[in-house]
């Protein structure tokens, strides 16, 4: 199958500061593809980038069969585009905003209403789509945005950290949609600071650090590498470990780490919610006291810690330094 989205050796440097040090991708198309990576790893740049909207220092790319550097004006017809912040006119409707669009894409005024009123169904917003959109929660700016990328049928979207700001709801709002858009043959980009996001849209995921690509591969792959997901005990009683670890160990999916000095146990499972309640339950049978029992999934920054041993915090807020890129 051709590749919608093709990038080789990207490399943008701002002064000393290297925003992207050496990136290729590959997104075949129908195809979802996760950037995941914590603050200032250079998600933004690659979607800048491959958008037409930044030059690179290096490298080239190709979307939708055109070169982003030699033919920008083809990339642009092919793709949308929706931000981190939602670019929407606070004082016209959401009717209003999407209508400008297909207006500013020259379709006729009939064809830009009904796309308009096709779009606020798609996304839930018919009955807000007749408010100003200084009304609109975050998450009904983030849908109204994502739709106005959507006017023109793109087949290649990117999306730079769609959920970013959301509460819960708001962003499982958006994944349903998003789901919805991938099941129609899309081919996406998405960027996002969350291992979860990425699990549940993306076919691939390449983390990114320090503009580099650090690990790339399925959910899978990359939760294998951090140890997937497990349960963590801690007992009553540390004398009954032994008795807790025998017990358990058919249960697993690999074997248990004991911590006696806190009557601890964690184990890796493989069945989520069912796993935790198997667990329950064979602790119960034997009279095996609990204090505390939790599932943990492998985040974001699990995968970090493991694969460059700092976590995502370390990162909030510092520029790499020189050192960082020599
Ligand atoms: P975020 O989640 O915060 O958007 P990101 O992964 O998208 O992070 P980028 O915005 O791509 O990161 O930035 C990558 C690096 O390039 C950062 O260190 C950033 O400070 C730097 N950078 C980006 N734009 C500029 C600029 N115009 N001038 C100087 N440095 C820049």
């Amino acid at each position: 199958m051709a590749d919608a989205i093709t990038a080789e050796g990207l490399v943008k440097r701002y002064g000393k500061v290297t925003a992207l040090d050496g990136v290729d991708l590959r997104v075949p198309t129908g195809s979802v593809l996760a950037l995941l990576g914590p603050n200032g790893a250079g998600k933004t740049t690659v979607v800048r980038i491959l958008t037409t909207l930044l030059r690179p220092t290096a490298g080239r790319a190709w979307v939708a069969g055109a070169d982003v550097l030699d033919q920008p004006a083809t990339v642009r017809r092919n793709i949308g585009l929706s931000g981190q912040y939602a670019a929407v006119d606070e004082y016209l409707t959401g009717f209003e905003n999407l209508v400008m669009i297909g207006r500013l894409y020259h379709h006729g005024r009939q064809q830009a209403r009904s796309r308009a009123r096709e779009l606020l169904a798609y996304f839930g917003l018919e009955d807000a789509g007749d408010r100003p959109t200084r009304t609109y929660s975050g998450g009904m700016r983030r849908r109204l945005d994502l739709a106005g990328a959507l006017v023109a049928h793109p087949p290649v979207l990117f999306l730079d950290e769609p959920t970013t700001g959301l509460d819960p709801r708001g962003r499982t709002d958006m994944w349903g949609v998003l789901q919805r858009l991938v099941e129609g043959g899309t081919t996406l980009l998405l960027t996002t600071q969350y291992l979860e996001e990425a699990d549940l849209l993306a076919d691939e995921i390449v983390v990114i650090d320090h503009g580099r690509i650090i690990a790339q591969g399925t959910a899978d792959d990359l939760k294998r590498q951090v140890g997937g997901e497990r349960v963590e005990l801690t007992l009553t009683d540390g004398a009954r470990l032994p008795d807790a670890e025998r017990l358990l160990t058919p249960l697993g999916v690999g074997p248990a780490t004991l911590d006696p000095d806190r009557r601890g146990l964690v184990m890796p499972v493989g069945g989520g919610a069912t796993s935790l309640a198997n667990t329950l339950r064979v602790l119960d049978d034997a009279a095996i006291g609990l204090d505390d029992i939790g599932l943990r999934r492998p985040t974001l920054d699990d995968v970090f810690l493991t694969l460059t041993g700092r976590s995502t915090a370390e990162e909030d807020g510092s520029e790499p330094s020189e050192g960082d890129h020599s």
